[in-house]
């Protein structure tokens, strides 16, 4: 799943894990895991993650890793925040092949609009949204009634510094990708479209690329 902060990467991933039965792995996930638990390595990792900035390309791709030993991986997965940097993405590919890269392309006005009205469940990392995807409950995670929370990488100087970083070190890969002609783009110009729609839209896609 591949695109900006905010496009819906995480949105969409963990809702298409539970339809097509393939975990989710969300590398900001596993980062952002390893500083709440206060690891050795969140500790090192804390301040790129809080600046809005990329950690080291050898210490993702060791948590990813890590990840995809797990058994439940064996039969594929969906990759959401990875890779970010093509040397990342030569890493994947020592590792496995990549099937489809979904594009999602959406405007910056949107992104800016999303990231900074989203909750995320401090427990299971869920994702909300204060205007478009409230939960049932005020600040409680519908799946886990974990707290919900504003990431602090959501606050509006942060969001400009991850919208650089992407355009800088991560739009660069779509071309790495375009010459495998893997490449597919989902363009969602509004702020408000319910992720059960999109995420049909992916659904379609990726049925018709089986066929
Ligand atoms: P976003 O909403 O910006 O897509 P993520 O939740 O995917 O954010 O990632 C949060 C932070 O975790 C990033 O800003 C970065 O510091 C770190 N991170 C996540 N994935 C990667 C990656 N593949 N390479 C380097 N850093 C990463």
């Amino acid at each position: 799943m591949f695109g900006p902060p905010g496009s819906g990467k995480g949105t969409y991933a963990s809702r298409l894990s539970g339809k097509l039965n393939t975990p989710h792995i969300s590398t900001g996930d596993l980062v952002r895991y390893e500083i709440k638990n206060q690891t050795e390595m969140g500790k090192c990792i804390n301040d790129y993650s809080a600046r809005g900035t990329l950690v080291p390309d050898s210490t993702i791709c060791q948590l990813l890793q890590k990840r995809i030993s797990q058994p439940d991986c064996t039969k594929g997965f969906i990759l959401d925040g990875f890779p970010r940097t093509i040397p990342q993405a030569q890493e994947l590919e020592k590792i496995c092949a990549t099937d489809l890269v979904i594009n999602l392309d959406v405007p910056d006005t949107v992104i800016i609009e999303r990231l900074s009205t989203r909750l995320t469940c401090r427990n299971c990392g869920a994702i909300y949204n204060e205007r478009s995807l409230k939960p049932r409950t005020e600040g409680r995670c519908d799946k886990c009634e974990g707290h919900l929370y504003k990431r602090e990488d959501d606050r509006p100087n942060i969001i400009q510094e991850r919208l650089q970083v992407y355009r800088k070190q991560t739009q660069p890969l779509l071309e790495y990708y375009h010459k495998k002609n893997q490449v597919r783009n989902i363009t969602n110009k509004q702020a408000d479209v319910p992720p059960e729609k999109i995420v049909e839209e992916i659904i379609n896609l990726i049925q018709s690329e089986r066929n």
